[in-house]
């Protein structure tokens, strides 16, 4: 037997590894896995250039409990180590990658933020153990191994009788972690790390219905061709939707594969976007669009992260650019650093081409889908726009590619490219300045009666009803500078589009002087301002408007990013629109009697108020009483 101390400057780097690592405690698991699961591709991989002169067979890796012992068992039939190689990788490589580890993660604080954990690898066995032994036999025809280490820095090293080929480590775990020796713990872990490992991880039986072999024959009654066997309990599947080729794959494939990766996902995705490049970096993955609505759900299951098929995190920020990480799926990739603090990735260049790649891909996809079935994108739009919309608000080159299939919907379903729009409102819907006019709704119960009168005339209205719209438009209308965007209850309709003759009015100069101080004495003044104007006499009488800008710089300053501070605190501020051609202002007009004339602008004024959503509480208690007084 070989006894020696293990050459460190740290005199007991234990402890620190658990202090370190107080909260991740459960990667150890995951670092044990990966080991036993490299030593057996190492082992593929000598077989397949003829190195190893043995046979691979179908190896797998198992986990097992020792509730009793305090004991958990990790076996692999990789590799195996010599004690030569015990000796050097394990305590001289596995412990300098410790040692540097450690270094590396006291710097960087540690809220800050490190994704992954990786590179601590053996030794994080020592967060959960307080003694740790490995037996392993090499596929070299050499004498099995025997390591013991109890966490200070003195081991022992001896022969064992281990006969078959790999590396069995055995955790004594420590009192403080007993929960690692639960059944359903272990469960837990193998399921949230190795769910996609590439060898088959068995972790304890279950009985399966299987042909029976004491049975034979096509008259043997059916109830007996079967029984219920013992079979090893697999717990992942190596061999995960993303890293086959598209070609090998079905629509079918990969739902299924989103039901696998969200067992408590119910709905179905929208569709996906497989992802592969392998130069300048490496990555597979697949993506999905869920159906996100525009309320935008607290979202559980994310994104995650993996490299070769360990789980890392499903925190992707500064990998997967922000707009899209309401989306769903895998991305997998050995070329993301995972010891550096966010702000470090974000800084990183192949995280940057990383990111880039993703933005282009979905681009790509999504043009692909409005060229191949637009009607079906068309379904899709309400459910994808929110993802959309903001991916052109926080991503350029998002919006330099976004005019190939972001649509932009009328009230009536119909949908138009911003193109496609131009082209419809030309010699339609101009205003004065020659400007191409898009009027649209946010609501369309709510701005009924505005999108009525518009559409009457003939003009198209969008409906644009997601939360961070005005902040779009406002980005279009910078950089379409032909283009101008008005909600219908902006303005009367014959103030927003440029109509060919002007309405004749039916008033004289004096007359409206007159009209005009009448409203203004009764029409409160701190929220209204009063406008007359000549329309069709068939037109409402009185209208309340909000003007566009106000409006829209408010919603932008309620909705965060980029508005004007303070926007929010403005008081609401209306225009009375009155229409002198009606015949209700000439009736007001004609009206001697002073409280006549007052109640009628008054129920007018709450009248134009309720189409606008805006009588509310006690004044539509009144103004409903006072209705029914008039017509009893
Ligand atoms: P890393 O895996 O990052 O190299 P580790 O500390 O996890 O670092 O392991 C150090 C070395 O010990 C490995 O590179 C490998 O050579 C050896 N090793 C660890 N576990 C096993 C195993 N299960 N089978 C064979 N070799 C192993």
């Amino acid at each position: 037997m070989t006894t020696g101390k293990i050459n460190v400057s740290v005199e007991n780097i234990f402890p620190l590894i658990k202090k370190f690592l107080y909260s991740d405690h459960e990667i150890f698991l995951r670092e044990l896995i990966s080991n036993g699961t490299d030593a057996t591709l190492k082992l593929k991989h000598l077989t397949s250039i003829g190195e190893a002169k043995v046979e691979y067979g179908s190896p797998i890796i198992e986990v097992k409990i020792d509730k009793d012992g305090k004991k958990l068992h990790i076996i692999d039939q990789g590799l195996g180590m010599t004690a030569d190689e015990v000796e050097k990788y394990i305590n001289q490589v596995a412990f300098s990658g410790a040692e540097e580890f450690l270094d590396k993660y006291k710097d960087s604080a540690k809220d800050s933020g490190i994704i992954g954990h990786f590179g601590l690898g053996f030794y994080s066995a020592f967060m959960v153990a307080e003694k740790v032994e490995i037996i392993t036999k090499s596929f070299k025809d050499e004498p099995a191994a025997h390591w013991t280490c109890d966490g200070s820095p003195e081991f022992t090293l001896e022969p064992a009788d281990k006969t078959s080929r790999g590396t069995e480590i055995i955790l004594h775990i420590a009192e403080d972690s007993l929960e690692f020796l639960e059944e359903f713990k272990i469960r837990e872990l193998l399921n949230k790390y190795n769910k996609f490992m590439p060898i088959p991880i068995k972790f304890g039986t279950k009985k399966e219905m299987l042909p029976n072999p004491e049975v034979s024959g096509e008259d043997a009654p059916e109830d007996t061709k079967t029984t219920e066997i013992e079979v090893d309990n697999i717990i992942n599947n190596p061999n995960p939707a993303w890293t086959k080729q598209p070609t090998e794959l079905s629509d079918e494939d990969y739902k299924k594969f989103y039901h696998e990766l969200y067992p408590m996902q119910f709905e179905e995705p929208l569709f996906h976007i497989h992802l592969n490049v392998d130069y300048p970096f490496n990555l597979t993955g697949i993506l999905y669009f869920p159906k996100l609505g525009s309320d935008m759900q607290i979202q559980k299951d994310k994104i995650q992260l993996y490299q070769n098929q360990v789980y890392v995190t499903d925190n992707v920020e500064g990998i997967v650019p922000e707009f899209l990480t309401m989306l769903k799926g895998v991305i997998d990739s050995p070329d993301i650093p995972l010891n550096v603090s966010r702000s470090g990735l974000q800084a990183d260049g192949a995280v940057k081409k990383i990111s880039n790649y993703i933005t282009r891909k979905v681009a790509d996809k999504l043009k692909a889908l409005f060229n191949e079935n637009r009607e079906d994108f068309e379904k899709k739009w309400n459910d994808i726009k929110i993802v959309l919309e903001y991916g052109m608000l926080s991503e350029d080159k998002f919006y330099e590619k976004a005019g190939a299939f972001v649509l932009y919907p009328t009230v009536d379903d119909k949908y138009f490219t911003l193109e496609e729009l131009k082209e419809n409102l030309k010699e339609k819907q101009t205003d004065k300045d020659g400007k191409l006019v898009v009027l649209y709704a946010g609501n369309k119960e709510a701005q009924h009666s505005y999108i009525e009168i518009a559409k009457d005339k003939g003009y198209e209205v969008l409906l644009l009803d997601s939360p961070i719209i005005s902040h779009l438009i406002q980005k279009i209308e910078s950089d379409n500078s032909g283009l101008t965007f008005v909600r219908v209850d902006s303005d009367h309709i014959d103030n927003l589009i440029k109509k060919e003759e002007a309405t004749i009015s039916k008033l004289s100069e004096e007359e409206k002087t007159s009209l005009k101080t009448v409203l203004e004495t009764i029409v409160p003044k701190q929220n209204y301002s009063v406008q007359l104007e000549a329309m069709d006499s068939q037109a409402a009488p009185f209208i309340i408007t909000q003007p566009e800008f106000m409006r829209r710089m408010k919603e932008m300053s309620q909705s965060g990013g980029g508005g004007m501070f303070g926007m929010g605190n403005m008081p609401e501020m209306y225009n009375l629109v009155v229409n002198t051609n009606s015949d209700l202002a000439t009736t007001i007009l004609a009206t001697e009697d002073k409280t006549a004339q007052e109640s009628l602008v008054k129920q007018a004024l709450d009248l134009a108020k309720l189409s606008q959503n805006l009588l509310k509480g006690e004044a539509l208690t009144a103004f409903v009483k006072r209705s029914f007084e008039m017509i009893k």
